[in-house]
């Protein structure tokens, strides 16, 4: 069977991952990757062999730095059958045209709004709604991780009412522009956070309030979760039911923050420290008159990676979830913590 053309526009924090895990896929390929300046990254797309295509006003500008390129991004898009669009929150919307043009399908990330694509994904929830579908949103971070460990609770126990409180990272490591700031800034300070309307765009009949607020870290965000179980569970109950899914990870509680959850990434030879899993506190889990209580961390720069991998393969249908998620895991070592 012939690879599904995969091209990624917007090669930085989010676009470079999915170029990677895609090509650990034997059943897809990348065809070539945008960028619009000639950078590090630029040269590093190159290196690993990735065509780059480029805006077609900066032509000359890679030319000039001597990085070789491909063609414009619109010749990117009629070379691929999908492009999974990594460009910052906002500028993906401004591509749908040219996507509908090129009669590729498409991927959007959650910087973009859920209408954009009309469906929003996570392979644990609802692989089987993107079957065959032509747009695609995979929801952020965050929002992710919500659905996850949602998804497995609900089909497990029954899920009554959720209040989350995230505390996110004010900027990605590599972000010299915005972040770390000295303060802790509520995000928004109206209720609800954007993130439990987001959960319920995956996951319409969860009951969902969320709280968030931007701290002075860059490594990962923490939930602070509490859920009312409509049946009754013991905390054992709860960690079985978490162990069973290798895109959750129980964190010991020799791990103590988030700082040493990066060191232990890197110590287990992680590619870029990447932890795809939701990471939640073993210790943490807590059940108290069929409330649950934990923390779970999130790796924001990872924890959507898997989810663009198996989004493809639902949009042209080449396996069931099981099958998709199992193929994913393996490939990228997900579940080996
Ligand atoms: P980023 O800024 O790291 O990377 C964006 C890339 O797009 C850069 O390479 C930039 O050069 C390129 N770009 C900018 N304007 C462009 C244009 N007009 N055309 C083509 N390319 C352009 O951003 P990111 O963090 O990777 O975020 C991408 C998307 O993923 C956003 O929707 C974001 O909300 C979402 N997301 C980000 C994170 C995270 O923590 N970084 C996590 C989950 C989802």
């Amino acid at each position: 069977m012939d690879k599904v053309k995969v091209a990624i526009n917007g090669y930085g924090t989010i676009g470079k991952r999915v170029a990677d895990a895609v090509s650990l896929q034997d059943d897809m390929e990348i065809v070539g990757v945008s960028k619009t300046r000639p950078n590090f990254e630029a040269k590093l797309a190159l290196k690993r062999g990735f065509p780059l295509y480029v805006p077609e006003n900066k032509l000359s500008t890679f030319k000039d730095a001597g990085l070789e390129v491909s063609g414009t991004i619109e010749d990117m898009c009629r070379e691929a059958e999908i492009v999974v669009d990594a460009t910052p929150g906002g500028i993906g919307a401004q591509y749908k045209e040219l996507y509908e043009k090129s009669g590729c399908k498409a991927i959007w990330q959650g910087g973009e709004k859920h209408e954009l694509a009309g469906f929003s994904f996570n392979a644990l929830s609802n692989y089987d709604g993107a079957f065959g579908r032509r747009y695609v949103r995979v929801v952020s971070c965050n929002t992710t991780a919500l659905c996850r460990l949602l998804y497995l609770l609900d089909n497990e126990y029954g899920v009554k009412k959720v209040r989350a409180v995230l505390m996110r990272r004010g900027a990605d490591p590599g972000d010299d522009k915005s972040g770390p700031i000295n303060a802790i800034v509520p995000n928004p300070i109206t209720l609800p956070s954007h993130h439990g309307p987001d959960v319920k765009t995956v996951l319409p009949h969860i009951n969902i309030t969320t709280l968030a607020a931007k701290l002075s870290t860059t490594l990962m965000h923490m939930h602070a979760v509490n859920v009312e179980l409509s049946s009754t569970a013991t905390a054992e109950d709860v960690r079985t039911t978490l162990s069973r899914e290798p895109r959750v990870f129980l964190a010991s509680s020799d791990m103590k923050s988030t700082a040493e959850l990066v060191e232990f990434a890197r110590d287990s030879r992680r590619p870029r420290y990447d932890v795809w899993e939701n990471i939640v506190w073993s210790d943490s889990i807590t059940v108290e008159e069929n409330e649950l209580y934990l923390f779970m961390a999130v790796h924001q720069e990872a924890i959507v990676i898997p989810e663009n991998v198996d989004a493809i393969r639902s949009m042209f249908e080449l396996m069931d979830k099981e099958s998709s998620m199992k193929k994913t895991n393996e490939s990228m070592g997900i579940g080996t913590l």
